[in-house]
């Protein structure tokens, strides 16, 4: 139910809603403070999305823009998480484990 107005409030923010539209929007908004916070909130994050883009004020912000830069927050994250597991890897099992000794001993014999 309040995934559909969800929906509704994205494309109000993007200029796609028709008058009817917009006023059973508004009207659910009236009466709903769950979706009219997170109108406020998705408000908000268009208008720091504008600002970053050196346009602050900008009527709507395409929606590539925020996609990408979202792509990109998550990139850096699992980045992050990925140098984490590297690190936690590393202390677990220290540097060259017993395998690679073997190896390289097994190297230094055939020479
Ligand atoms: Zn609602």
């Amino acid at each position: 139910m309040h995934d559909d107005w969800l929906r509704q409030i994205e494309q109000e923010l993007d200029g796609e809603l028709s008058l009817p539209e917009r006023a059973a929007l508004a009207r659910h908004l009236a009466g709903c403070r769950h979706c009219a916070e997170t109108r406020v909130s998705h408000l908000e994050m268009r208008v720091a999305f504008a600002r970053s883009a050196g346009q602050p004020h900008a009527h709507t912000v395409p929606r590539p823009a925020i996609r990408g830069r979202t792509l990109g927050l998550w990139m850096a994250i699992s980045l992050i998480a990925g140098a984490a597991a590297g690190w936690f890897a590393h202390v677990q099992w220290g540097g060259p484990g017993p395998t690679s000794l073997e190896a390289t001993r097994a190297l230094f014999v055939a020479q």
